[in-house]
Parts: structure tokens; C-alpha cells; sequence
């Protein structure tokens, strides 16, 4: 089942990345540009529902775009190629792959924590919303127990972004983000420290052991002394388990699906990956020698892009 939907994402990206203009899969009304599709991909949901998230009505549908509305705020999603989302006028970003299954317009989840910020304060949005009509895509749940390990702590500040920002603060604070999301979706995560405390690389291995962990998930922050090097990659053990591998693949897709740049899956035999029983991969999520990575990762929208993408990776690995 998981599997198969790693597969289907697999494929939505061959399938977009493959779409050239006037390809058959291409719908185009007036100047629209949507991708037709049986079932939506796992990390889509429907305008409608993220609409309802967000605690908005629907107020226009369809081509070339949508109107999601509340008391305080106005949110346009253009449905057309290299189409823009608007929050009150404001032009916020791509729209990003639109796939239209039976008439239903689908876009990327990862909208939803893009569009929140830029909302008006007092609106709705940040109340949770009711869930009245049963939609027909939910996001995919899963069973199991995952680690989250963020790295260094207390007295190991792990590096120092060149804006002066320790690693072991921003990876606190995008596993709180990724554990969050992962509880939401029926996930058990054991986080290896809470706070800004020091955890012996071995201790880490073994809370993974002891929890008899679906996966454990190390999240770092990178350093190259050239500073040019931007982006996320992956870790996995030298001898790293197909488990281990797998996930490494489901976490690589994930940051592509939300068009986080990277290095891809690197083997290195970092401690916490070699005695760890389990499935295990370190996340470096950005190199804080960067400029541009360095500033991105204290942004709390920049997080929680990182922290979706990871949760989405490790619920397909599951
Ligand atoms: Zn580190």
C-alpha cells in the first residue's frame, strides 16, 4: 500500500517533469493548463479542502482560477501553468502542479502552510476548521513509531549559521514541526531530546532500539567551508538496510514534490545511523554556510516546507 503510493508519486513526477506543451495529458481551456488524473497524488488535496482548512469558502471555482474567501481575507489560486497564488492581491508564489481528477481540482498540500501566514490576523484561519461535507480525498494516515532525533543540544551547539543562528536551535525547531504533523496523522514519534539539552550520540541509537522504531530520523543542518553549496541531502549507513534505503527514496521525492533543492541520498556511517536496529536516515536540511539556506532556515514558513516535506516522506516510508 505504501509502496504503491511511493510508486504513484514516483510517477506523478515522471509524469510532470515529462510534460511537454500539447502533451495528451494537457487540458487547455483558455489559457488553463491542468493535468488530467484518475486518483489525485498522495500530497495533493483538493482546492476545496484547502479551502477548508484554511477556514475559507469557496467563492469562485474552476478555470483559470479560484476564490477562496472569509471575513478578512482573499485568496486567489490561478489553475493554469506557472500559475500564482494571491493573498489579498499579494502574489505569495507558484500555485505549483494542478491535477484536475473528475472535475476536481487538486494542488500541492504544502499550500496550505505557504498561504497561512500571509492571512489577516483574527481571521479564522488559525482555529482549526470544521470538517462539515465528507470530502473524497483525506490525507493518508499511518500506524507506527517513529523517531525523531534533532541533532546536537545544550552544550554541543552543533555549527553556527553565518547569520549567527546554532544548528541545534533550527533543527528544534523543525522536528517539533515534523512531530506535529506526524501526530496529526496517527504516528507515535518519540522525540530523542525536547529542549536545549545534550544527548550522547549512543543514548540517541538507543532510544530508536529500545522503541523498536519504524524509522529513526536524525535532522541536521549542514556546513561547507565554500559557501556556494545550497540545499538538503540524505544520509544513510554505507550498509543501510532496503528499509533504510527505502525511506531515504520516500524522504528524496517528498523534497522534490515540495521543490526543496538537494544533494539527493549520500551513505555515510555517522554513529547514530550504524547502531540504530532499525531503518535510520540523517536529514542535513540546508547548509547554514549559505547565505540564502541560512536565512531560509530561521524562516518559520521555510520550516514548516521542510517540516511537510519530511513528515510526507517518512508517512510513504512507513
Ligand atoms: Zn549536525
Amino acid at each position: 500500500m505504501k509502496t504503491l503510493r511511493v510508486l504513484i508519486l514516483g510517477l506523478g513526477l515522471v509524469a510532470l517533469a515529462a510534460l511537454p506543451a500539447g502533451c495528451q495529458e494537457t487540458q487547455r481551456g483558455g489559457d488553463g493548463f491542468v493535468r488530467k488524473s484518475s486518483t489525485p497524488p498522495s500530497y495533493m488535496m483538493s482546492i476545496n479542502e484547502l479551502g477548508q482548512r484554511l477556514g475559507m469558502s469557496v467563492a469562485i471555482a474552476g478555470n483559470p482560477y479560484y476564490e477562496l474567501k472569509d471575513a478578512n481575507n482573499r485568496v486567489v489560486v490561478q489553475t493554469r501553468e506557472h500559475g500564482r497564488v494571491l493573498v489579498n492581491g499579494r502574489d505569495i508564489g507558484h500555485v505549483g502542479p494542478v491535477v484536475d481528477v473528475n472535475g476536481t481540482y487538486y494542488v500541492a498540500e504544502i499550500l496550505l502552510p505557504q498561504i497561512r501566514p500571509h492571512l489577516e490576523d483574527g481571521s479564522p484561519a488559525w482555529t482549526p476548521a470544521p470538517q462539515p461535507a465528507p470530502s473524497p480525498w483525506r490525507p493518508p494516515t499511518a500506524s507506527g513509531v517513529v523517531v525523531i532525533d534533532p541533532g546536537h543540544g545544550g552544550r554541543d551547539p552543533g555549527a553556527t549559521s553565518v547569520l549567527g543562528y546554532p544548528e541545534k536551535t533550527l533543527v528544534l525547531q523543525i522536528s517539533r514541526r515534523v512531530a506535529a504533523i506526524l501526530e496529526r496523522r496517527g504516528v507515535e514519534v518519540i522525540m530523542t531530546r525536547q529542549s536545549d539539552t545534550f544527548v550522547e550520540l549512543e543514548e540517541r541509537a538507543a532510544i530508536a532500539n529500545r522503541a523498536n522504531a519504524d524509522l529513526f530520523v536524525s535532522i541536521h543542518a549542514d556546513w561547507n567551508d565554500d559557501s556556494s553549496h545550497r540545499g538538503f541531502t540524505l544520509y544513510i549507513a554505507n550498509a543501510a538496510s532496503n528499509a533504510s534505503r527505502r525511506a531515504a527514496r520516500s524522504l528524496e521525492n517528498a523534497f522534490l514534490s515540495a521543490r526543496v533543492p538537494g544533494k539527493g541520498i549520500r551513505t555515510a556511517d555517522f554513529r547514530v545511523l550504524v547502531r540504530t536496529s532499525g531503518p535510520a536516515v540523517l536529514i542535513e536540511t540546508g547548509f547554514l554556510s549559505n547565505p540564502t539556506d541560512a536565512r531560509l532556515l530561521t524562516q518559520a514558513e521555510h520550516q514548516d516546507r521542510l517540516a511537510t516535506a519530511i513528515a510526507e516522506g517518512i508517512l510513504s516510508a512507513l
